[in-house]
């Protein structure tokens, strides 16, 4: 006997989570499907800039967010080789000033807790763990949802917040044909404890070079340091987060580098890697009582840092659209796709964009590095690149 749930979201990740808060304290009944057996995230890092503290605040989360958080106190760009160092502006304080709200560091699972921690505080029940969809269906009148465990859930509408290989996307628009871009990246955590005090600072550094770049920053109050490290290598192809591979294999990929950057890589225990694929952004993430968002309709590379704030900003004005235009959701999901679509399209493209920058032909000499940094990231142009993201109001945008 199928059960009847209001609004059904797939995916209890960091959209998942956010869109149902939002929704659970615009008043709307939810229930979150998640295939996970246990709620768990996995352990990275993740740069959350000040339009997506706008929206955690606005979720009544500004000082859980604040208790497992990294402010950076600068951000700089380093060569790669020499080390050499430029330092870009200061993200911590002056995000405050300049944009209204801070940009800080999280570790994922922190920021995964925190959100599941308020959804479920507000419905104990909302969670149903172990539930992998595996179908989905739509008359007039509802959704169905079908689940690798052989149940099967209607509601009223669904919202498909399952990821980067999203089953609902595949759905309704078919297979995606992802292409690979030639990189792969390789990610990890290290104790804070572990690193020569000249890279254990409170600053967020971007390593460049010919060919790959480095990001590293303080999680979790300066207790860890989070790695990921970028770089052009086309014999790896698989795209998951939970690949493992080798300390080693990680250090001969980055052979050369500054001895900064090894002094991090020698302490990643668990390296992870993965290959980055680009898919084009898509032109409508709707269809009749079904809508999608975060990585299920707009994947990007990590270069822009901006994947799960687009995620937190998604779920946050399609709960307003389903609050504003209740009882007709055709009308809330067709200006939810209009809010959206194109500002996360730019994110997408930008996020490619971001692989020519950080990996110029130019950063391979001292020379050649010196006049690009300073060219590309001159203060005006950094500015030209950030601001229309980091100036969205999530929550006054017209709907
Ligand atoms: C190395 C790296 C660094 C990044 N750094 C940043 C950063 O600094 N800042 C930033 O904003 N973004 C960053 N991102 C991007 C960000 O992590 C993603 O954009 C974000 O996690 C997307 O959230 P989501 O909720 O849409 O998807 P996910 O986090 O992938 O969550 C999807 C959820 O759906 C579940 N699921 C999947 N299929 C099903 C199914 N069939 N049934 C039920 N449940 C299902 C999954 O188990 C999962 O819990 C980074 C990404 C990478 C890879």
């Amino acid at each position: 006997m199928a059960q009847l749930s209001n609004i059904a979201i797939v995916g209890g990740g960091i959209g998942g989570l956010t869109a149902a808060l939002a929704l659970l304290r615009a008043g709307l009944d939810v229930d979150i499907y998640e295939q996970a057996p246990e709620l768990k995230e996995v352990g990275a890092g993740v740069q959350i800039s000040a339009n997506g503290t706008c929206v955690l605040h606005a979720l009544g989360l500004a000082e859980a967010v604040e208790r497992v958080s990294s402010v950076p106190n600068a951000k700089e760009i380093r060569l790669w080789n020499t080390g050499q160092t430029w330092k870009l502006f200061d993200l911590g304080a002056a995000s405050v000033g300049l944009y209204g709200y801070p940009y800080v560091f999280m570790h994922r699972r922190d920021l995964h807790a925190i959100l599941a921690e308020e959804v479920l505080r507000l419905k104990p029940e909302a969670l149903r763990l172990g539930m992998q969809c595996v179908g989905i269906a739509q008359s007039k009148t509802d959704v169905t949802l079908r689940f690798g465990n052989g149940d099967t859930v209607r509601a009223a509408l669904a919202i498909g917040a399952d990821g980067v290989h999203s089953k609902l996307r595949e759905s309704l628009f078919g297979a995606a044909s992802p292409q690979f871009t030639g990189c792969i990246a390789w990610r990890g955590v290290v104790p804070m404890e572990r690193l020569p005090p000249q890279v254990s600072r409170r600053c967020g550094t971007n390593w460049v070079g010919a060919g790959g770049h480095v990001v590293h920053y303080p999680l979790r109050r300066g207790e860890l340091m989070n790695f990921v490290g970028i770089l052009e290598r086309t014999d790896w192809q698989v795209e998951s987060w939970t690949v493992r591979g080798t300390t080693a294999e990680l250090a001969n990929d980055f052979a050369g580098w500054h001895a900064d950057v090894h002094a991090i890589i020698c302490n990643v225990e668990e390296p992870y890697k993965w290959a980055l694929m680009v898919r084009p952004p898509m032109p409508r993430w709707t269809q009749g009582r079904i809508t999608l968002l975060g990585d299920a309709c707009h994947p990007m590379l990590p270069l822009l840092a901006q994947g799960a704030v687009m995620a937190l900003e998604d779920g946050l004005v399609l709960a307003r659209c389903l609050k504003t235009y209740a009882g007709d959701h055709v009308t809330a999901l067709a200006r939810y796709e209009a809010a959206r679509i194109a500002r996360t399209s730019r994110c997408v493209n930008g996020s490619a964009d971001n692989a020519q920058r950080f990996h110029n032909p130019n950063l391979g000499n001292a020379a050649g590095a010196e006049a690009y940094v300073t060219q590309e990231w001159q203060p005006e142009r950094v500015k030209e690149r950030y601001d229309w993201l980091f100036t969205y109001d999530a929550t006054a945008v017209p709907i």
